[in-house]
């Protein structure tokens, strides 16, 4: 597949659409002003809210590439079951595409992550398979789990988000340029999450390719918000794991490792405060990354070397996602105690 192919289909302004596909990427640029004056930030943090697309996650890019990719190549056809493991956006992300082209989805999940997510995946369609928190502990996890899920599904099409160069190549040809245009060029600092790595590798190395000092800066989960063998259930940001001190070959194939300017890390309880204090002051709710994504990029936007640079965060899912999780002290939200934008 070519770029045209993928630019040509993300949503356009002024049109009847024909297809779900039609209507993923294109998302809005938004300047966190309020976030910003409040804590006298020098640099200027523009989000890109990824909850507009269809499925409600940046993963309908990748779930959509993924099986445009597989159609063109005719390895799909009607009826066909798709296979994936997911921490649930683009499980979600595929199973809107599957019932939008006539393909069953089914897939295979950490017990740890938002029962949101799980009752999403099963009203879009997907059969779910829960696999204990602990398994993926296991240095050879994503070998082990790519090879049952292979073995227990012969006949399918595995997506394999993890490895599959479509991944990446959808935010290297759609998510970067769309910053890159919306931005105009003014773009110096990307902030992302690196679930299976793709946002970063693809829309980072795009924008390196047009402003070579440009900066790619990743929050990943510190302390206290990754599994161990002590904790395999700690409290974590859903969809995002650490990356700094892994080893290579224990990461997901589509983390490019070289992208990186700089890893921040941060606690759940961090990610969500400022997912909190989001919704408080720009009336934007997103997901946990979203919180660790923006916790990171206001670290760097303190910095009197960063004054006027422009720092775009990607928020990649809304915040309903994850209402029924015991992250919501809703009493404690800055909202509440009256922290909004007028701070
Ligand atoms: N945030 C959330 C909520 C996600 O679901 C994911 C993907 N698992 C990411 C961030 C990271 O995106 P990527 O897979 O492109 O690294």
């Amino acid at each position: 597949m070519n770029s045209g192919t993928l630019r040509a289909a993300v949503a356009k302004p002024g049109h009847i659409h024909d297809n779900l596909t039609d209507l993923i990427g294109n998302t809005p640029l938004l300047e966190l002003h309020n976030y910003a004056r409040n804590r006298n930030l020098f640099g200027r943090i523009v989000a890109k809210i990824e909850f507009f697309n269809p499925a409600g996650s940046i993963k309908d890019r990748a779930a959509w590439a993924i099986i445009v990719e597989a159609e063109a190549a005719g390895r799909l056809k009607r009826g066909d079951l798709i296979v994936d493991v997911t921490s649930g956006n683009t499980g979600i992300g595929l199973a809107a595409v599957a019932a939008s082209r006539g393909y069953r989805a089914k897939f295979y999940v950490s017990d740890n992550i938002s029962q949101d997510k799980v009752k999403l995946l099963r009203l879009y369609g997907a059969e779910v398979v829960t696999v204990n928190n602990a398994f993926f502990l296991d240095p050879e996890a994503i070998d082990k789990i790519t090879q049952r899920i292979r073995e227990e599904n012969p006949a399918a099409f595995f997506a394999d988000q993890l490895a599959n160069p479509a991944n990446p190549r959808t935010h290297f040809e759609t998510t970067g340029p769309e910053i890159w245009r919306d931005t105009a060029g003014s773009v110096d600092i990307l902030v992302g999450g690196v679930g299976t790595g793709g946002t970063t590798a693809g829309a980072g190395r795009f924008l390196k390719s047009k402003k070579p000092g440009l900066k790619v800066v990743i929050a990943e989960p510190g302390e206290g918000s990754i599994p161990t063998e002590d904790n395999p259930y700690p409290d974590e940001i859903d969809g995002v794991h650490k990356v700094s001190e892994v080893p290579p070959e224990q990461l997901p194939k589509n983390v490019d490792t070289g992208i990186a300017d700089e890893i921040i890390a941060l606690s759940t309880a961090q990610a969500r405060r400022t997912a909190l204090e989001l919704v408080a002051e720009e009336g934007i709710f997103a997901g946990t990354s979203s919180g660790a994504v923006l916790w990171a990029a206001t670290q760097l936007a303190a910095r009197a070397e960063n004054a006027g640079k422009v720092i775009v965060a990607i928020l990649p899912d809304t915040g309903e996602r994850y209402l029924g999780s015991t992250w919501w002290p809703l009493e404690t939200a800055p909202g509440v105690r009256g922290a909004g934008a007028a701070r």
